[in-house]
């Protein structure tokens, strides 16, 4: 069967990418290697930036929690809280938020075929093909490679080694664990409206508690080479959240994925096809945030290959423009990130405590989680906002200063 455009893979990045593509009058198949709904480990917290993608559009079962603020905790117990009035994002159960972008894509014309291993992939002058596990083979005139961390597209096509580089990539663990909603509300001090990043043992990783409806999901990522004892700190992790937050947790399922890494400086295009989410590794270095640059980037490439199918051209030039808008639109926040996570711990013990609760702080917070500017604008913005907030932060500062402890 011949299409214009191959989708591997139906996370956030494929189902996007073959939602546009489909509303663009392309024919689309969208392969999932899964029957649907499909588990990914995941904090299913989806910031707003993705959301914006979908008009916001998210049916309302599906939303386990709407998100407000974050709170991040500090190794000596400080923390610090940012709280908006406005929507940074929501939480999720990957499976069925995963299910509803797929069928999305499928609703808008594309061919959703799950249940559908591709174990190989290749482009030529003339097309790209991809062939299922059991022989089947399907061609098209563009294949993007939306298949996760462990992309076999990315492989097939030489644009990836075999083996994965650790250095490059993150490991996580994590689990949802049910408490009730009684649970959730005592865990979260009866605000379940905020998403809390903490430390982790030896500080290589950190670790999150998010809530959702009836559960909380609780998890710890880091560096892939860092994460040697992955189980066990995992467990460590999950009694700490026990004690500090006076609930038990009842261990069903540990899960543990490979994070999305080093996506910019790497090369995602080929002629005829790109590599998008995932599977191009565009994964936030610091927080392991990859749902929102999922869904843009498969938001990018769909655009692109629209432009090119209109000019019928098929080279790496016609597709350059993909790593452009990428390049663009994550590279600050990905260099900022990769930055922090450098300095990280000691950074963080600085300047959190300083902030904490402060409203410009909390401004822009949610306006990096809105989408509105990159973790680069962050200096601009407060500048241009400095003097209008400085009495109030001269108050903060002087409270803050006053209550700290000798
Ligand atoms: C433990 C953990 C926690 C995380 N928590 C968060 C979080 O809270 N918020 C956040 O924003 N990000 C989080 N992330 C990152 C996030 O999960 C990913 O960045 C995101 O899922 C990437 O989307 P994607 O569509 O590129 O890939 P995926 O979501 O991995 O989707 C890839 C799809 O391709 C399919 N596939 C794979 N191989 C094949 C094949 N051969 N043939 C056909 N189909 C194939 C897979 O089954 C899958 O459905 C977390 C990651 C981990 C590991």
């Amino acid at each position: 069967m011949t299409y214009d455009v191959i989708v591997v893979g139906a996370g956030p990045a494929g189902s996007i990418a073959a939602y546009d593509c489909a509303k663009q009058g392309l024919k689309t198949l969208l392969l999932e290697k899964y029957p649907l709904p499909r588990e990914k480990p995941c904090g299913g917290a989806v910031m707003y930036r993705g959301l914006r993608l979908i008009n916001e559009k998210t049916p309302r079962k599906l939303i386990e929690r709407r998100i407000y603020g974050l709170r991040f905790l500090l190794p000596d117990g400080r923390g610090s809280e940012f709280v908006s009035d406005k929507l940074i994002g929501i939480t999720v159960f990957r499976d069925r938020f995963d299910e509803f972008l797929a069928r999305r894509a499928s609703n808008a014309g594309a061919e959703l075929i799950d249940n559908a291993p591709v174990v190989d992939a290749s482009v030529s002058p003339t097309s790209a093909k991809v062939q299922l596990a059991g022989g089947r083979e399907f061609s098209a005139k563009y294949l993007l490679g939306a298949d996760g961390v462990n992309s076999i597209v990315s492989r097939k096509l030489g644009l990836r080694p075999k083996r994965k580089e650790l250095n490059k990539v993150g490991l996580g663990m994590e689990s949802d664990f049910h408490v009730g909603e009684e649970g959730v509300l005592e865990a979260t001090g009866g605000d379940p409206s905020i998403l809390e990043v903490c430390p982790v043992n030896g500080r290589v990783s950190y670790g999150w508690v998010f809530p959702k409806r009836e559960h909380l999901a609780i998890g710890i990522a880091g560096a892939g080479v860092h994460m040697r004892s992955l189980r066990s700190q995992f467990d460590m992790f999950c009694k700490c959240v026990e004690k500090r937050l006076g609930i038990s947790l009842n261990l069903e399922k540990r899960r543990a994925f490979f994070l999305g890494g080093d996506g910019l400086g790497s090369k995602n295009i080929l002629p005829r096809a790109i590599l998008i989410g995932d599977a191009a590794g565009f994964v936030d270095p610091l927080m392991g945030e990859g749902i929102a640059y999922a869904m843009k980037s498969g938001a990018f490439a769909a655009s692109v290959i629209s432009k090119a199918y209109d000019e019928d051209r098929y080279d790496e030039d016609a597709l350059s423009e993909y790593q452009d808008l990428c390049r663009k639109e994550f590279s600050s926040n990905f260099a900022l990130a990769t930055l922090v996570g450098v300095r990280g711990p000691a950074l963080a013990e600085l300047i959190l405590p300083k902030i904490n609760g402060h409203k410009l702080a909390a401004k822009v917070m949610t306006m990096v989680a809105r989408g509105d500017i990159g973790y680069a604008d962050i200096p601009f913005v407060v500048l241009k906002k400095l003097p209008r907030e400085l009495p109030t932060i001269i108050k903060h500062v002087v409270k803050s200063h006053l209550a700290t402890p000798n």
